[in-house]
């Protein structure tokens, strides 16, 4: 029920476990959060991967705790033999989920450029390599939109080492943790890790820190953590470059917690406040959000009465070109992304409509400041305020852009055959056009002269399939036509 409420824009948030998220087919969904971490890189780009579908600005948020790593290394470790695999293929699958769990920890730790870090994951030649070109940074990622600072932990990182080298590379991380904390553990005790010269060297870091700085290593090469059951860590040869090669390390963190960052609760949570950018978010961009809500009401109406998912009916990008656009009539429409002729004719009467009246608000609003406007000052408002920006126009375009601008000033006594017959008398005059008679149909011809000046020639295809040519006029000859305007309206 709810499902089908989230389905069809009724409800604009769903909780839900990612067993939901495998079966949901939805385009326009925005946001997705993560409120614990994935198994696998694979589950995480599937389930993120739900946002932004109609390709409209979408943020993903991942939090993550070192408990989801623990539930997951549960399930790694428990596999359900439903199938009666021998207990080599079940080794064999747990080693995998191992490696995949190591893996999607390190994404959730990494401060370098995210996308690059699926990209690597998923081997993705093409996208690697431009990521490259632009100097690591995606400039999307939250990674990428931060500012990071990078502090040298070599101290910090030679005392982890030593440390894991006197306990002979045979424990795992926490009891590696415990003996450089100092603890008063048993288990530490009854090993005897307490007579080791490592033992309680990095008590002024919290275990948080020390874990970070173990996983920075791993993700570095510094160390290896093995994919057995119970990990291990094991040193490798880059460990002893910083052992004993004097190589330095340094991790990345945001400048914000640069004083402070082992006085802080925990990096990685630092990074996620400091990481997620909502200026980018679309609903920022400039577009009229009061029109937006109009046609999301219609397409919520049409939705609701179809029986169908919101989204099938327009998606919001496509509304949101319909705002900045503006489409005044059917071809205008098709202009819009996300409107073909099926869709046109289904839907298009009822946008257009409720796009008409909102111009026509606007022009209410104009007509109690602008009561009396001169010729003049009208002529002078339109050569002002028609945007050149368009290379290529059609008569009727161009028709349709001054008269958009005349309303806006509330005159209404031209129509857009009227402006096109003007302004075919002064291009005919100029001898940019001709205008020749085919079975008593006129068609514009571009002259060589016209051609010369900006009149271009296109070759379409029309509905019934047959091929015509569509006379367009660029820029040089708007603002020759803007100069005349005149004898225009
Ligand atoms: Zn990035």
């Amino acid at each position: 029920m709810i499902e089908k409420q989230y389905l069809y824009d009724r409800k604009t948030i769903m909780v839900a476990t990612n067993a939901f998220g495998m079966g949901i087919d939805k385009s326009n969904v925005s946001f997705v959060v993560h409120y614990n971490m994935p198994k696998n890189i694979e589950s995480y780009y599937q389930e993120a991967g739900r946002a932004g579908r109609d390709g409209s600005q979408a943020n993903c948020l991942l939090l993550y705790g070192a408990r989801d790593e623990m539930t997951n290394k549960y399930f790694v470790e428990n596999i359900n033999n439903n199938n009666d695999l021998s207990s080599l293929d079940i080794e064999q699958i747990k080693i995998k989920n191992r490696e995949k769990l190591k893996l999607m920890t390190q994404y959730c730790h990494t401060a370098n450029c995210l996308r690059e870090y699926i990209l690597q994951y998923f081997k993705d030649e093409t996208g690697i390599q431009k990521i490259k070109d632009t100097n690591n940074n995606c400039g999307n990622c939250s990674n990428c939109l931060s500012v990071f600072e990078e502090i040298d932990i070599t101290k910090y990182g030679q005392k982890i080492l030593s440390c894991i080298a006197r306990m002979q590379e045979k424990y795992g991380i926490s009891l590696i943790i415990d003996v450089l904390k100092g603890s008063k553990s048993k288990k530490v005790f009854s090993l005897g890790l307490d007579c080791i010269s490592t033992y309680g060297i990095l008590q002024e870091l919290s275990n948080d820190k020390i874990k970070d700085i173990i996983n920075y290593l791993a993700r570095e090469g510094y160390i290896l953590l093995t994919t057995t059951e119970y990990q291990i860590v094991k040193l490798t040869d880059k460990s002893r470059d910083v052992l004993f090669g004097g190589e330095k390390l340094f991790i990345r963190v945001p400048t914000q917690n640069n004083n402070k960052l082992y006085d802080s609760d925990c990096i990685g949570s630092s990074l996620i406040n400091k990481k997620y950018n909502y200026s980018r978010d679309y609903k920022s961009s400039n577009f009229n959000k009061d029109l937006f809500k109009k046609l999301r009401e219609l397409r919520l109406q049409i939705a609701a009465e179809q029986g169908v998912p919101a989204f099938v009916v327009f998606s919001d990008s496509t509304l949101i070109d319909m705002c900045n656009k503006m489409p005044k009539g059917n071809r205008e429409l098709l202009n819009v992304s996300g409107v073909g002729t099926f869709k046109l004719e289904k839907y298009g009467q009822k946008f257009l409509q409720i796009i008409n009246n909102f111009n026509r608000d606007d022009e209410t609003n104009y007509e109690v400041s602008n009561k009396n406007v001169s010729y003049s000052e009208l002529l002078d408002f339109v050569r002002d305020n028609f945007v050149l920006d368009e290379k290529y126009l059609t008569l009727t375009s161009i028709a349709d852009k001054i008269i958009a601008l005349v309303m806006q000033k509330n005159v209404s006594n031209f129509s857009n055959k009227s402006i096109r017959d003007n302004i075919k008398a002064i291009l005919v005059q100029h001898r940019f056009i001709e205008i020749e008679k085919v079975n008593n149909k006129s068609h514009i011809v571009a002259t060589g002269k016209g051609i010369q000046n900006g009149v271009t020639v296109e070759n379409r295809i029309g509905k019934q399939g047959t091929e015509y040519l569509q006379v367009l006029y660029e820029t040089d000859i708007q603002l020759f036509l803007l100069q005349r305007l005149d004898m225009i309206i």
